[in-house]
């Protein structure tokens, strides 16, 4: 198990941009915890949305006086691979996991909680945050504190394949309190008040975030092989089928003859969790063989988070196609920078693209091209939908409203 070094951040550099009827009741909830020790455990240090979110709140539930920190467990390739697939299963996929995977599962669970359980952290924390499936199932291990414990789902669980509920369901209802993005995501199997609903949210102030000027945005991408004179659409997502890559490069040629000098950007991670990057990597490469204008990225060849930032201003328009989605960070990291969208019907997107803000939600590849190349050719539609998108961002996902969320949480489970 290892700890995440994380920086410091700190609440007031928040107000320039959070409202203020979110910042106000954050400090006072934060003042009724003050002291409190809280641990976060998740699988990855970099990679995909629970990292991302972690890397922000950890150190600003510091600045607010709860003195959190950031633990990942470990576990050999192969237990990450069946995790994956428990993932998978969650989100409706049906690839049987068999008993020996089971087994691997929970002897890895064991170990991490044999070292949880001897880390002078957890002796004396008040609550613990476990994120996602990979390690819900440490705290049934672990030695018995009197910490309260908080299983947080970022999964799109609204359609898992028969049985996985099942099984993982044995090491949620252990839990004091689960935290779910969306009501339709909570299993029937769980009762409702041991379930809050509460969104992610992005750090605004972060490199990723951050406000890039069009000079600099427009230097980066140059220096990455985008010709910053031609027009550019991309899909930022980790390389999962879930967020269909393929299907984004089908609608790509569905719009390309209608849109001269058009280019497409896939930009994806590779976390240390999911084992299926490459897979996927590598059919996006063969599918984009050949085709000059289909640019695929990651961050193993130098697509930091600046890099991401600069994709997600410069583009025309960004696309995520994704078919089943927990939230998509992506979607409200867009709308920051004022770009509008084009994405899927799944998951937490409704809840960012909504009112006739932010974009446009499609169904399916050829409703995705269509609505591509309507914003592609009515420039001012698309910027009063990034401008619009952009501030339904301000007032419901930056991070202080989240910490709001948390932090009310923790109060309430601790009085
Ligand atoms: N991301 C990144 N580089 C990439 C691809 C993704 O930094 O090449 C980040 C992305 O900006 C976002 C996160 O990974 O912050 C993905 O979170 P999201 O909720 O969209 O999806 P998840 O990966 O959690 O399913």
């Amino acid at each position: 198990m290892q700890t995440v070094d994380v920086g410091e951040l700190a609440v007031s550099a928040y107000r320039k941009v959070a409202p203020d009827w979110i910042v106000e009741p954050l400090l006072a909830v934060a003042d009724r915890l003050r002291g409190a020790r809280v641990i976060h455990l998740s699988a990855t240090p970099y990679g995909g949305g629970v990292s991302e979110l972690l890397r922000s709140a950890v150190p600003l539930y510091n600045d607010l006086g709860v003195r959190a920190t950031w633990k990942i467990i470990s576990g050999e390739p192969a237990f990450f691979a069946v995790t994956k697939k428990l993932h998978n299963a969650l989100q409706g996929g049906t690839e049987p996991i068999t008993d020996a995977e089971i087994r691997l599962y929970e002897e890895t669970s064991r170990r991490n909680a044999e070292q949880l359980s001897a880390d002078p952290d957890f002796a004396d924390c008040d609550f613990v945050f476990v994120h996602d499936p990979q390690p819900a199932a440490v705290l049934s291990f672990s030695d018995t504190t009197g910490a309260r414990s908080v299983w947080r789902c970022h999964v799109d669980t609204s359609q898992p394949a028969p049985g996985a509920w099942d099984y993982l369901g044995k090491f949620v209802e252990g839990y004091d309190a689960t935290v779910f993005t969306l009501p339709d995501f909570v299993p029937p199997t769980l009762p409702r008040d041991r379930a809050d609903i509460i969104c992610p949210a992005i750090d605004p102030l972060s490199p990723k975030n951050m406000s890039l000027d069009d000079r600099t945005a427009h230097a980066v991408l140059n220096w990455i092989g985008i010709e910053p004179d031609r027009p550019l659409v991309t899909q930022v997502s980790r390389f999962d089928p879930w967020k269909d890559p393929l299907g984004v490069i089908e609608a790509f040629r569905l719009v390309r003859p209608e849109v001269p000098g058009l280019q497409l950007a896939l930009v994806g991670s590779m976390a240390l969790d999911d084992p299926e990057g490459w897979e996927v990597y590598r059919s996006i490469s063969d599918a984009s063989r050949d085709d000059p204008d289909i640019h695929v990225f990651t961050n193993l060849t130098g697509v930091g988070n600046v890099e991401v930032n600069a994709f997600q201003k410069f583009s025309s328009v960004m696309i995520q196609k994704s078919i089943r989605e927990g939230f998509g960070l992506v979607v409200s990291e867009a709308l920051w920078k004022g770009t509008p969208i084009v994405a899927g019907r799944a998951g937490g997107i409704p809840l960012q693209v909504a009112d006739d803000t932010g974009g446009v939600l499609v169904d399916s590849t050829e409703h995705c091209a269509r609505e591509l190349l309507d914003l592609l050719q009515d420039p001012g539609r698309a910027a009063a939908l990034g401008a619009s998108g952009r501030e339904r961002v301000r007032r419901h996902f930056l991070l202080p409203r989240l910490l709001l969320d948390e932090l009310t949480l923790l109060d309430g489970l601790a009085h």
